[in-house]
């Protein structure tokens, strides 16, 4: 289960983002603490989610965060629970999360320059989120995941050193696939670095080859890194998130939550069912269970979006942008 906290954000990436005028959801649509907690407990206890990932907008712009951990950890003390954040703000509260519950984070990172850094992201904070890191780490918020989408012509050349960094600090590095989930509809299919683009340029640098673990319905196709000819234990690993060329739709088991407690069966969907009017007018825990089942029943088979620009018309770019949704 993916729940959004929020749709707000402390950076403006170019792939998600419009520099400004963002129409944020009132304080009265948002979900609040008690009951971004009630629905979890309801997905966990009648739905059959096995884990939760909490995500955004941004969440640590959420000062409630760890008093909804630490609500959620009371009620579920076996529940896998990871955060995607991009770290801005972390290094503060990476103990805190940790002590509230937090198993584990997926950190948003596209560059390690911080030029590069901050075109993409449209704010100077690549240092903050490298302390961030540090201080995850250092906690124990790991395994630590760090995803990145390349953008041609501005860090695409940078894969293999991110792939570099992160092997040398004992992260898994997943390189997404820019999605047509942008506020600002600029997605192209010929602009965007494909999962193929991204193995190739890898290739000339290390040796791929695929892990051998069961993928499980993971939306990342994992490669082992070694050096060129090495034999023996890989550098680490990688994962492609390959949504446009390879899309994995026929495995994908998640359910979404948005900001405003709407259930989104697919991140690429139209069609959004809302929770919170019945849970606000005395909705009971087994009927709002029905209404999220039957949203999920309505799961689409696949996002269509593989033809996108192709020519091919079936898919349609949602008016909520990936910040909206929650990522
Ligand atoms: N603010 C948090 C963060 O930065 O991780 C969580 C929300 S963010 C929307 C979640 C992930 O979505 C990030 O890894 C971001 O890079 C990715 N993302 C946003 N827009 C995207 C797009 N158009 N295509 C692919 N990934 C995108």
């Amino acid at each position: 289960m993916r729940l959004s906290l929020t749709d707000k954000c402390n950076l403006r990436c170019t792939y998600c983002m419009p520099a400004d005028g963002m129409d944020w959801l009132s304080k009265a649509k948002l979900m609040g603490a008690d009951e971004i907690v009630r629905i979890v407990n309801i997905g966990v206890d009648q739905l059959g989610v096995r884990e939760l990932r909490l995500t955004g907008g941004e969440p640590l712009v959420r000062m409630d965060l760890e008093y909804i951990l630490s609500s959620i950890r009371a009620a579920q003390p076996d529940l896998p629970i990871s955060l995607t954040t991009n770290a801005v703000g972390l290094e503060k509260r990476a103990a805190g999360l940790k002590e509230a519950g937090l198993t584990r984070i997926n950190v948003s990172l596209d560059s390690l320059h911080s030029e590069t850094f901050t075109t993409l992201t449209r704010r100077p904070f690549l240092e903050k989120v490298l302390r961030g890191i540090d201080a995850a780490a250092s906690v124990g918020l790991g395994p630590i995941k760090i995803n990145a989408v390349l953008l041609r012509g501005i860090n695409d050349a940078e894969a293999p050193e991110l792939v570099e960094w992160a092997v040398t600090k004992g992260y898994e590095l997943r390189f997404i696939e820019q999605m047509p989930l942008d506020e600002d509809h600029v997605w192209t299919r010929d602009g965007m670095i494909t999962a193929g683009e991204i193995r190739s340029s890898l290739q000339a640098r290390f040796d791929l080859s695929p892990d051998p673990r069961d993928r499980d319905g993971a939306p990342a196709d994992r490669w082992e890194v070694r050096r060129p000819g090495a034999v023996g234990d890989p550098l680490g690993v990688i994962g492609i998130i390959a949504s446009v060329t390879e899309p994995f739709c026929t495995d994908c088991k998640r359910t979404r939550i948005t900001a405003d407690g709407k259930v989104m069966a697919c991140l690429f969907s139209h069609d959004e069912t809302p929770l919170l009017p019945l849970m606000r007018n005395g909705g009971t825990d087994a009927d709002v269970a029905q209404r999220w089942r039957e949203a999920m029943w309505l799961k689409p088979k696949a996002h269509g979006m593989d033809h996108a620009g192709l020519g091919d018309a079936t898919y349609v770019q949602p008016d909520r942008s990936m910040s909206a949704i929650g990522g």
